[in-house]
């Protein structure tokens, strides 16, 4: 399915920065980079839609260089806490439609979500959190955390699983897990809220939901 035309604004050309807007171009969406550090941006500038040289903390600089006709925003700014704290305050009261922005630790963090991040991220962390779920679980693919408490794991169907049906495998009564959809590899389909008769097939991908300990269980135990 070809997704339509997104704009984004990326501040801070670090590795992550980097990355996330290679990432966004190379699917054609119109990208705006700004880094403080020339270097940095010029290294992208054939890349992206336009590529800028400026301090991200000048409001007046961001609103001559037009950003608001942008949809959302990446604050992407690393060590620089001050900084990236009153960009991301700057880009919502430009308003943003959505701001997603890297914290460098839990305070930080916390600090970005009450000024109206959208999605706040500490890439070092959630990847340590994935990369040790799939050294210990091979069926695993990738988790979201919802709350403190909850996530949702996706993970592919372990031989244990193959060839039953959802009231077999009956998840929710032995593990408080909930199958929110079961993709299926060859038919590229996805089942949204499966019926109990659905019977989880060779290649099927899970997309499950329960508490943190829930989901630990059902990884040790099934996956
Ligand atoms: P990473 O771990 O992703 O490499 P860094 O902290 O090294 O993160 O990178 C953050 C980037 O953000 C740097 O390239 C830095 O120049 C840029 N940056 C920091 N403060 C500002 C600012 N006020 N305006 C624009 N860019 C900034």
């Amino acid at each position: 399915m070809k997704q339509a035309k997104r704009s984004f604004l990326v501040i801070g050309l670090g590795r992550f920065g980097e990355s996330i807007t290679k990432t966004l171009a190379s699917f054609g969406h119109e990208v705006m980079a700004i880094d403080k550090d020339e270097t940095k941006v010029n290294k992208l500038a054939d890349l992206v839609t336009q590529a800028v040289q400026a301090d991200a903390t000048d409001e007046d600089v961001l609103k001559e260089l037009g950003v608001s006709n942008l949809d959302e925003a990446v604050v992407a700014i690393g060590d620089d806490i001050q900084a990236s704290i009153l960009t991301t305050l700057i880009l919502k009261d430009l308003g943003f439609k959505r701001i997603v922005a890297k914290a460098t630790n839990d305070y930080h963090g916390r600090v970005l979500e009450k000024i109206g991040a959208d999605v706040v991220i500490q890439p070092e962390k959630d990847m340590g959190v994935r990369v040790a779920h799939s050294i210990l679980f091979g069926n695993f693919i990738d988790l979201i955390e919802l709350s403190p408490d909850y996530s949702l794991v996706e993970v592919s169907a372990s031989q244990a699983m193959k060839g039953k049906s959802l009231k077999e495998l009956n998840l929710r009564a032995i593990y408080g897990c909930t199958v929110l959809a079961i993709k299926s590899k060859d038919e590229e389909k996805v089942n949204i809220s499966p019926s109990a008769d659905d019977v989880v097939k060779d290649g099927d991908v899970l997309v499950l939901v329960g508490t943190n300990r829930d989901l630990g269980m059902l990884e040790k135990e099934l996956l």
